[in-house]
């Protein structure tokens, strides 16, 4: 039994890359863990791979910028599991190119689902929460919001949001045992997310990491998995780089 045994959690965009280590990492350490993403078919099979881990697993498709969507995941998830302790904000999508020539739609699309998304999720989420007197809220940033990115002002501003975001309802919610925390990784190559960067952004950002190599999903997991634990009741409202020391 691992240490989120009798928790249950949410992974948006928990379909693939740094999502689904979340997920198995979380159903590693014992949680019922439910995946959502705009594809069914992927989410489901993660869900596979956490049955497979022992546990009890959910796959629902969710566009994290719909908050009638989200409202549906909570509710579907406190049907199966009976409860909800644990949600991570990882959903996000990319849609670079430098802002002289960024569309209009472009910008909503990148803010909407990265940003607004953890805003309807989180607003669903701490109602069961704040109920049970006890929750975890983890937004997955990313380096760019803290150190901007050039070719990303809509993806860093909706990452820097997560920031603001994230320490402003960890003050609302720290006396009630919930707490809210943030995680910025650096570049975590083969995701989905990092197949649709330019070649020269990946070498550029790569130059720039002292460890001198990239992170793995994993790696992201396990400092999620930390702040999700018990362990950590009395870290909140912080932003725990996990970037090989990009960002300092
Ligand atoms: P991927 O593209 O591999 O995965 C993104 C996930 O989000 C997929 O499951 C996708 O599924 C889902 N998703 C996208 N839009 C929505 C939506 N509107 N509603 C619900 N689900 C959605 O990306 P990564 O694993 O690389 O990224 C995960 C997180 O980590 C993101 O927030 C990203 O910004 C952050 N990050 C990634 C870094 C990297 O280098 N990879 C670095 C720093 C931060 P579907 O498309 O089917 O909806």
């Amino acid at each position: 039994m691992g240490s989120f045994a009798g928790k249950a959690a949410i992974v948006t965009g928990g379909s693939r890359g740094i999502g689904r280590a979340i997920a198995l990492k979380l159903a590693a350490e014992g949680a019922d863990v439910a995946v959502c993403s705009r594809t069914l078919e992927a989410a489901e099979l993660v869900a596979g791979e956490i049955e497979q881990l022992g546990v009890r697993a959910l796959a629902q498709r969710t566009d994290v910028s719909d908050s009638e969507q989200a409202e549906a995941l909570v509710k579907a998830v406190q049907q199966r599991f009976g409860r909800l302790d644990i949600l991570v904000n990882n959903a996000g999508i990319t849609r670079d190119g430098l802002l002289m020539r960024m569309k209009e739609e472009d910008w909503d699309a990148v803010l909407t689902t990265n940003l607004k998304g953890a805003y309807t999720c989180s607003k669903a989420a701490v109602r069961p929460m704040m109920k049970a007197r006890w929750g975890r809220i983890v937004n997955i940033a990313s380096v760019v919001g803290i150190t901007g990115n050039a070719g990303q002002t809509n993806y860093a501003a909706s990452k820097a949001g997560l920031l603001g975001f994230t320490k402003s309802l960890a003050r609302e919610l720290a006396s009630r045992n919930i707490t809210v925390n943030a995680v910025a990784p650096g570049l975590v190559p083969d995701t989905g997310m990092t197949a649709d960067l330019d070649e020269e952004m990946v070498t550029r950002m790569l130059s720039q990491v002292p460890a001198g190599r990239p992170g793995t999903p994993e790696e992201v997991a396990h400092a999620v998995a930390f702040l999700a634990s018990d362990e950590a009741a009395y870290v909140t409202g912080h932003v725990l780089s996990v970037d090989g020391g990009m960002a300092m």
